[in-house]
């Protein structure tokens, strides 16, 4: 049975998210920028927190960790590379490592780029990726330690997810990640079919801080580095696919 998912708003434009296992009852939280929203959330839906899951350092991922894990018990686990600056950790994680919530065991992979040690929660049999600031819907997270080169094969490790994945962000920043996109990549059209669907999104309240990565690999322009029009329309056809990232990469910084 495939694990159910809860996606929390948080602060100004975080999202943390639950992670429940209807057989056991094992409930994991990934990031905690703010510990009331979660609790609320856990008590709408009647779950009791089990395990707290950390991508990265930042204190809009990690704010309310302490508080939560003095109000439930919940286990820490976070990437062993960061364990000197993370809340303290019960489980110190590399990549490969598994997760098991429950019934469902997830594999953690290194995304380092936004910060050198930020870790991924790759959730198989539910299809699910909580990618935090590495793959954003629409975007990527700046790159505040980790070098282009770095950043792209970390987005090379989540474009090679199945399809149908859905990836769950750390922010809901899409409109101004899509306002990008246009800028660069003005003529792609399922780029534009999704702006238009994310007007009706946003006046329906939807969250937006999560797609498919079939979605991202059509629209989003950071896992179109490698594309050959997109080059052309920008002089840099003898680009690498690394040096195209980090040229867009740069560009968005400026943006
Ligand atoms: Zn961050
Ligand atoms: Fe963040």
């Amino acid at each position: 049975m495939a694990l159910e998912m809860m996606a929390v708003p948080c602060l100004r434009d975080n999202y943390a998210y639950l992670l429940h296992d209807p057989e056991t009852g094992r409930t994991a939280v990934i990031d905690v920028p703010d510990t009331a929203p979660v609790h609320d959330a856990l008590e709408q839906r009647g779950w009791r927190l089990t395990d707290i899951l950390i991508t990265h350092h930042h204190d809009d991922h990690v704010g309310g960790v302490m508080r939560l894990c003095e109000d439930t018990g919940a286990a820490i686990w976070g990437a062993r590379a960061d364990a000197h600056r993370l809340p303290p950790l019960d489980h110190a994680l590399s990549e490969g490592d598994r997760v098991a919530i429950g019934s469902e065991a997830g594999v953690v992979l290194d995304v380092p780029g936004h910060t050198i040690g930020h870790i991924a929660f790759h959730f198989p049999d539910s299809r699910l990726a909580f990618t935090a600031d590495s793959l954003m819907v629409c975007g990527c997270g700046r790159l505040f330690e980790g070098t282009p080169a770095q950043m792209w094969s970390s987005l090379c490790k989540l474009m090679a997810l199945p399809e149908e994945t859905l990836i769950c962000s750390g922010h809901d920043y899409t409109e101004g990640n899509a306002a990008f996109a246009r800028s660069v990549d003005p003529d792609n059209q399922a780029l534009a079919e999704r702006m238009d669907q994310m007007v009706s999104d946003r006046a329906a309240g939807r969250p937006m801080a999560t797609a498919t990565i079939a979605l991202e690999k059509a629209t989003n322009p950071f896992l179109r580095a490698g594309d050959t029009t997109l080059k052309r329309r920008h002089g840099l056809v003898g680009a690498s696919d690394g040096e195209m990232f980090a040229y867009l990469r740069a560009l968005k910084d400026t943006f």
